[in-house]
């Protein structure tokens, strides 16, 4: 078993290594703080070729493999998470879906651009009724005259609404199949649509850089030609598109976790009482160590999983696995960091308190660590 990067993953590590330290973390907390989503760090992303990182080159992209992407989004996200999900989300929920099950023409017209990273598309599945119960769509399509006509809403969409995005892939319901359910469909909405509209930024908790809107649509207007993938068959792709994901989001947690135990391990060192640096005392060094334990522990299984992917071998188990357990870490790695840092983690000029924040959407962003749990036990069988 060769635990070695290669060459060009190294690469790529050390390229995102200093770009998040030397570019994105020294303006990571101004944008938490005035809610700025970071247009500046997306096109130098583009510029690095990281906005289409794993997508073939033909399509605008820089071929790159999936060990090097999920480690791409770790460094970033050990800088800033808003960032790291802008990225992200980029990547695996809006781009990915039209270069997997889009038609030719699709991926001209709307790939290219987003592998180039000149432009933002977002992943509409959820709905204020239809969370984890995605398959509770109410978002409607009627194909009227050639067009799909659509009419709903859909919530928590990443990226939807800045002024680079292009549009968002919705879930739609667009009949009923033979056994009387939903059919759902996947349709791609240019954000030029009439009838289409993007409502002001959430205010949220975490992740205040990036761009997260509720969508409306009131009889907006698509061409038929705009349905991605086979009529019906839009949750299940969607399903695999978030198979993928979860490798990306566990790198995510994976970062946040790593940057915390570098800003603890930082502080414990500086800060003095007793008469001596707290890194002194047992109770801080077990802390730490208990820390990069579960980090090297998670970090490993999202390698796993990307590998796996890169392999052609069945991945998502793993990737679930991954996915929960690194959101799990997260949360008790800055929980200690935090701690580590005693009242002045509470300041907001401490880049831990943001990190704090930042890290509760990794147990809730695309799968709950509750529902995240039965996607294994369906994976094992049970
Ligand atoms: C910042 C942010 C960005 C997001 N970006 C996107 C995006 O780009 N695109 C997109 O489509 N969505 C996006 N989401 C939505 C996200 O995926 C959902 O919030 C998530 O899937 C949970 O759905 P919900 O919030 O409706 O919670 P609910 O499904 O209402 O869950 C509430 C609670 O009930 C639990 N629960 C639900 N069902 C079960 C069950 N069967 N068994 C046990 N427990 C259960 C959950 O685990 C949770 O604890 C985003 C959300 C946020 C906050």
């Amino acid at each position: 078993m060769d635990f070695d990067l290669t060459d060009d993953q190294k690469a790529i590590q050390d390229l995102c290594r200093d770009f998040a330290q030397n570019e994105v973390a020294p303006q990571a907390e101004r944008n938490d703080r005035e809610e700025r989503f970071p247009y500046d760090l997306v096109k130098k992303m583009a510029d690095l070729g990281l906005m289409g990182l794993p997508f073939p080159e033909e399509y605008g992209g820089a071929g790159a493999d999936t060990v090097s992407y999920a480690l791409a989004v770790l460094e970033i996200a050990r800088a800033d998470a808003s960032t790291a999900i802008t990225l992200a989300a980029h990547v695996s929920l809006g781009a990915s879906p039209i270069l997997l099950f889009g038609t030719e023409e699709q991926k001209q017209k709307y790939f290219v651009p987003l592998a180039r990273g000149e432009q933002l598309w977002g992943f509409g599945l959820t709905e204020p009724g239809a969370g984890s119960d995605s398959g509770a769509t109410a978002t409607r399509a009627e194909l009227q005259d050639g067009k799909w006509v659509i009419n709903g809403t859909k919530a928590f969409i990443t990226n939807s609404g800045t002024d680079i995005t292009g549009g968002t892939t919705i879930t739609a319901v667009t009949g009923t199949n033979a056994k009387g359910k939903s059919e759902i469909s996947n349709i791609l909405v240019p954000q030029d649509t009439p009838g289409f509209t993007r409502a002001k930024k959430y205010k949220k908790m975490g992740w205040r850089a990036s761009d997260t809107r509720e969508l409306a649509f009131a009889d907006a207007e698509v061409p038929e030609e705009n349905l991605l993938g086979k009529r019906g068959k839009g949750l299940h792709q969607f399903l695999t598109i978030l198979d993928g994901g979860r490798i990306s989001v566990a790198a995510l947690s994976v970062g946040v976790a790593m940057g915390a135990y570098d800003e603890a391990l930082k502080y414990a060192q500086q800060r003095h009482q007793f008469g001596r640096a707290i890194s002194k005392f047992q109770a801080i060094q077990f802390k730490l160590a208990d820390m990069l334990m579960e980090i090297e522990h998670a970090k490993l299984m999202v390698l796993k999983a990307a590998w796996e992917k890169d392999n052609d071998r069945a991945y998502e188990l793993t990737a679930s696995l991954a996915k929960l357990y690194s959101g799990e870490v997260s949360r008790r790695v800055v929980n200690e960091a935090l701690q580590i840092h005693g009242g002045y983690g509470f300041m907001d000029e401490y880049p831990i308190s943001r990190m704090y924040r930042d890290q509760k959407i990794n147990e809730i962003g695309e799968g709950t660590n509750e529902v995240q749990r039965l996607v294994i036990a369906r994976q094992i069988g049970l």
